[in-house]
């Protein structure tokens, strides 16, 4: 079975469920770990259920509930390597350690583990183990070390730190890189660049049973590469962020006006529905519109905007239009 679920859209929060077959996917959590719940119970999403997630860009709304939601279900969270850091330094502004010298303690500690086992590996095991001790982020868990230490002897090492000793904890971190799919489970994932003021933003398509599902919100601009990857989708799930119009004559400060407006900001319903008209194949069962403005926009505009960019399209039974909101989950939509 495939279903996607939009918890929330919007700059006070983001967060998608994406199922293929056994497999569960948390896209951004950016609502906190007790509302993330409680949603995922509205939509029917058993949140024990998931296995892992996975992260676009580190702006709060993003990522504001990650820590308690990861920490509480024990499960891992995929960042490129950019947003991790980013993601990491957002926490702990002044951590002692710097993101190289933890790398590296990830690596001797990787090397370590190695070493211990290769006494009873046989060779063609070790291949693989070489392969992992490269990989670039092994385990958060090196990060923990200096504040288990401080703890003493007594306490339990296996502990995870406290949020408080270390708000970076995570129970096991993945690295992904733009451009290289990888798989979780049943569900395959494209990571691609989007142009965005984050450190290393990705947008995704998910493949699971045959179902490509384009995801890409946060981006000031549709680009060929975002284009290219966004052919032949069965659901396009596209930002529709604010009327040009109402930015202007809004209440955003001139310099926060121009961030949005920029390159690396945000996609208004003007370039959407241009992209929807003119370069999308028009192949999707279903668009969504996503990261709607609560203070530059109106559902009806970006709505009727998009609708008109998809009148010339023929088919009935593809382009059904739906609006991800704020404040409350999108029904499931289901393959
Ligand atoms: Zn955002
Ligand atoms: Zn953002």
């Amino acid at each position: 079975m495939v279903r996607f679920t939009v918890l929330a859209s919007g700059s006070k929060g983001n967060s998608t469920v994406v199922t293929g077959g056994r497999t569960r996917i948390l896209v951004d959590a950016g609502l906190s770990c007790r509302e993330l719940f409680k949603r995922m119970r509205l939509a029917e999403e058993d949140p024990e259920t998931l296995d892992a997630i996975v992260i676009t860009h580190e702006h709060s709304d993003h990522v504001s509930g990650l820590a308690v939601t990861a920490r509480k279900l024990g499960i891992p969270v995929y960042f490129t390597e950019g947003t991790h850091r980013a993601w990491m330094r957002w926490l702990t502004p002044r951590r002692q350690m710097t993101y190289a010298q933890w790398l590296e303690q990830c690596r001797k500690q990787a090397a370590e583990r190695q070493a211990e086992l290769d006494s009873e590996a046989h060779e063609g095991e070790l291949d693989e183990l070489e392969a992992e001790a490269d990989f670039p982020a092994v385990e958060v868990e090196a990060v923990s070390t200096p504040v288990n230490s401080a703890r003493g002897d007594d306490d339990e090492t296996d502990k995870p730190p406290s949020r408080k000793q270390d708000p970076t904890w995570l129970p096991s971190v993945e690295c992904f890189e733009p451009g290289r799919p990888f798989e979780i489970g049943d569900i395959s994932l494209s990571p691609f660049t989007i142009p965005h003021d984050a450190a290393d933003p990705v947008g995704f398509v998910f493949r699971a049973e045959g179902i490509r599902m384009g995801f890409a919100t946060d981006l000031g601009y549709i680009p060929p590469n975002v284009k290219a990857q966004l052919k032949g989708v069965d659901l396009l799930l596209l930002e529709s962020n604010h009327d040009l119009e109402m930015l202007r004559d809004g209440p955003y400060p001139w310099s926060v006006k121009q961030r949005v407006l920029s390159r690396v900001g945000h996609l208004s319903n003007e370039s959407a529905a241009e992209y929807l008209e003119n370069e999308y194949d028009g192949e999707a069962a279903y668009v969504i519109l996503a990261h709607l403005s609560e203070s530059n926009n109106l559902p009806e505009l970006a709505r009727v905007a998009a609708e008109r960019a998809l009148s010339g399209r023929a088919s009935l039974l593809a382009n059904r239009l739906l609006l991800a909101a704020q404040h409350e989950p999108l029904g499931a939509i289901y393959f």
